[in-house]
């Protein structure tokens, strides 16, 4: 089987909603700044980003916030080709599903051939309670040093057999771990530096439509298998998890 995962905040949407959000209500800068100065771990960060959100951060505000998002044109094309193709797609995020459903709701589901059932995310969750926010971490990890709240590594590994090939897609620091554990990258901006300085095969793109037609090609002349490097640390990873 052939499996894609696909980031969320700045893959799927042209801006890191998160990042966004926390901007317009919250004190992400001073968050931000321990963050990137390795002050905190991802955890903290979004603990103590979410505590900062102003209390005009109203589920009724998130909403209105998160209208004005927009998603990268060829998403849905991408969606159905993976769909026709028994691609299986996972979402995997380390923002929050707050913001993620109610994007892929208004882009995806409402005006295409696209599923509930044909839209897995794994994220974080962020749940409004008696007038706070409260994040949740269900997919975080001890095991793992990757730069992420939500484990892409674990993600990849804990819904891929052996035997599958497994593609990614991504833009950002929190897929630099999870594309290790992957046959074929798809890369652009920080992500695609990474891949450069840690001599990681990778294919630069510039949206989804770029990412579609790379895959059809390489599924047309048999080229979407198995890299070595990832196999043999997928089989690392599963031994020691
Ligand atoms: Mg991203
Ligand atoms: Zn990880």
């Amino acid at each position: 089987m052939i499996r894609l995962y696909l980031d969320f905040d700045g893959t799927i949407t042209l801006r890191d909603v998160g990042d966004e959000l926390f901007m317009e209500f919250g004190d992400f800068h001073v968050h931000s700044a321990a963050l990137m100065s390795g002050e905190t771990d991802v955890r903290s960060y979004y603990k103590g980003v979410v505590q900062s959100l102003r209390k005009e951060c109203t589920p009724e505000a998130l909403k209105s916030f998160v209208e004005h998002q927009e998603v990268d044109s060829g998403l849905l094309d991408l969606l159905e080709f993976c769909k026709k193709r028994d691609i299986e797609v996972l979402i995997v995020s380390d923002g929050f599903d707050s913001y993620i459903n109610p994007i892929l709701s208004k882009h995806v589901l409402s005006n295409s051939e696209i599923g509930i059932g044909d839209l897995k995310v794994m994220s974080n969750t962020l749940e409004y309670r008696g007038l706070h926010w409260v994040p949740a971490f269900p997919g975080a990890t001890e095991s793992c040093s990757c730069f992420c709240a939500s484990c892409k590594r674990n993600a990849v590994i804990g819904t891929s057999t052996e035997s599958d090939v497994t593609i990614y897609v991504g833009d950002g620091m929190s897929d630099e771990c999870a594309i290790q554990y992957c046959d074929v990258v798809f890369a652009k901006h920080s992500l695609a530096a990474y891949c450069n300085s840690h001599r990681i095969p990778h294919h630069p793109f510039k949206n989804l439509s770029d990412v579609q037609r790379i895959l059809a090609s390489k599924l047309a002349t048999g080229e979407l298998r198995h890299r070595r490097q990832a196999a043999v640390a997928r089989a690392i990873a599963l031994r020691s998890e």
